[in-house]
């Protein structure tokens, strides 16, 4: 055998991030991702043995989703800090509605849902687009182990910041008559 075929051979065990699939997809020939997109938008090489599958991203990442403002910008995703003034945003929203009646607790209701949904949107694709980035120097299981130490961390995290809020809203700003 020659080795031009070996490498064609090699070629068809390799895969990668498709951001369309939002999943990591065996690559075609042509580096293209197995349901037809593009090798554009596939990112990484990683060589599969024959028959092996082609390893899977964390589903959900949990710090991505409680704290994107830092989880974001610490891993090149800066759409993440489109989140801090969102929830300063949906935050005002519920501290005016306290006087506003029914049509206000409807409004802050509905900032805070669309602000949880955007929310949960960023912590679905967090992963793929964050291994995306580094994918030529991190694998996956090293990528799927550091995200557990920020999911870890981003709960007492986010707790504290959640109770800074409330104790914000219900203890400063009252006692100053705001
Ligand atoms: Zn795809």
């Amino acid at each position: 055998m020659t080795p031009g075929l070996d490498e064609a051979r090699l070629e068809l065990h390799q895969a990668g991030f498709c951001v369309f699939c939002n999943r990591i997809v065996v690559r075609g020939e042509d580096g293209s991702c197995e349901a037809g997109h593009p090798a554009e938008g596939i990112a990484g090489r990683i060589v599969l043995a024959d028959g092996q599958e082609p390893p899977a991203l964390p589903r959900f990442n949990l710090a991505a989703f409680l704290l994107p403002m830092i989880w974001g910008p610490a891993h090149g995703q800066w759409a993440g800090a489109v989140f801090l003034p969102l929830w300063l945003f949906a935050d005002s929203i519920v501290r005016s509605a306290a006087g506003m009646g029914t049509a206000g607790r409807v409004a802050a209701a509905g900032a805070v849902a669309v602000t949880l949904a955007m929310a949960a949107f960023f912590g679905r694709r967090a992963d793929g687009l964050g291994w995306r980035r580094v994918c030529d120097r991190v694998t996956v299981d090293e990528w799927a182990a550091r995200q557990r130490v920020w999911a870890v961390a981003s709960v007492p995290v986010a707790a504290v910041l959640l109770g800074a809020a409330v104790y914000f809203n219900t203890v400063i700003l009252p006692a100053r008559g705001m």
